[in-house]
């Protein structure tokens, strides 16, 4: 009888044994891994490939970590994705993984650099179910974020999604001040970097911030008063100042003005503050101010903000500054900051010299 029992025991723990082992096969069947073309030089940088993606989708490369580190960079076609390294902060993690994103085309390449690293433990595969895209309404705002951070971050996506609306009008006011074809903004905030984000496609933001960021999301009472991450709309303000392409617009004399300037055009047109529910006129109001002598954007930003204030609050003589073609050809600098005041005392209808002392502007166009 004993050894009946026995003998049924054993028959049982191989039977649960063959189903797990079932269940596995079955799952890593399901992830779904995509052939990549590799090159490797002297320098133990590999350049990985692939084609017949579906376009503008996301997927994760994952590599063993060996002795060494491990350094996973983005796209060459994304000029940003090359400084958003992902090399895993936790050195006991087996394995670095970064989200990378196809081009619409559907191809897609990255770079990893390490001493040991085993190209047959370089995998491409579908976004796993541990990241979540996030999406507007009409699905042009994206957002993939890591799934821990949502249910970490005291956010529901209902409220992620009506946030993604209001950044999806910004979009739209975007094509409209710009006259600039963009249908879509992705951002992706899986990974860790030096930066709080950098514009490109995709944008990315720094992991490190998200569930605060999120958690801080607040739509409810007046405009004004509501917090939308404005760090969101500026990163979007510089891929429409030309971030992703091969040169940025003829009108940026400084790319940071320029996306803060229409951050804040943003945000006055439709009622919104910087997050911290005070009139946008007054946010660059504590900047080093131009007449110490020293440069900064944002101590010309406050200059210029009052003076929209002043002369044209909705500051829809902006539109004229980018319309203009008088940026092209060669200018430098200082040429392009004196057509940028022509046009805009042109439309404000007032000699805008006269509102800066010799010092300020001095510091402004020289600069
Ligand atoms: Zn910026």
């Amino acid at each position: 009888m004993k050894s009946r029992k026995t003998r049924f025991i054993l028959v049982g723990i191989l039977l649960v044994g063959f189903i797990v082992l079932i269940l596995c096969l079955w799952n890593q069947k399901k992830s779904v891994t995509y052939p990549l073309q590799m090159e490797s030089d002297e320098k133990h940088q590999i350049l990985a490939r692939a084609h017949g993606l579906k376009p503008d989708s996301f997927y994760l490369v994952s590599v063993k970590r060996g002795k060494e580190n491990i350094q996973i960079f983005g796209s060459s076609y994304d000029k940003n994705g090359q400084w958003v390294i992902s090399d895993g902060k936790n050195k006991n993690r087996k394995q670095v993984s970064r989200v990378v994103m196809s081009d619409e085309n559907g191809n897609l390449d990255f770079m990893i650099t390490g001493d040991d690293v085993n190209t047959k433990s370089i995998m491409l595969s579908n976004l796993p179910k541990t990241y979540h895209i996030c999406h507007s309404s009409n699905g042009d705002i994206r957002l993939v974020v890591k799934k821990e951070d949502i249910l970490n971050g005291d956010c529901s996506e209902e409220t992620i999604k009506q946030w993604l609306d209001v950044l999806s009008g910004f979009r739209k006011d975007m094509v409209a001040l710009t006259g600039k074809k963009i249908d879509g903004i992705t951002y992706v905030a899986t990974e860790t970097f030096a930066h709080y984000g950098l514009a490109g496609k995709p944008i990315y933001i720094n992991q490190d911030y998200v569930r605060e960021d999120l958690s801080k999301i607040n739509l409810k009472g007046d405009t004004i008063e509501q917090t939308i991450l404005w760090r969101y709309i500026h990163e979007m303000c510089h891929v429409f100042d030309g971030a992703t392409e091969e040169q940025m617009e003829s009108y940026v004399f400084d790319g940071e003005l320029w996306a803060q300037l229409e951050t804040l055009y943003l945000l006055k047109k439709n009622g919104y503050s910087f997050d911290d529910g005070k009139e946008p006129f007054w946010y660059f109001q504590d900047s080093i101010p131009l007449e110490q002598g020293i440069y900064s954007d944002e101590g010309l930003l406050n200059k210029l903000a009052h003076i929209f204030e002043k002369y044209d609050s909705n500051m829809s003589s902006l539109k004229a500054v980018i319309m203009s073609d008088r940026f092209e050809g060669e200018h430098s600098r200082s040429e392009k900051i004196q057509i940028f005041f022509d046009i805009l005392s042109e439309e404000m209808k007032v000699s805008l010299r006269e509102e800066f002392s010799d010092k300020e502007w001095k510091v402004a166009v020289q600069n």
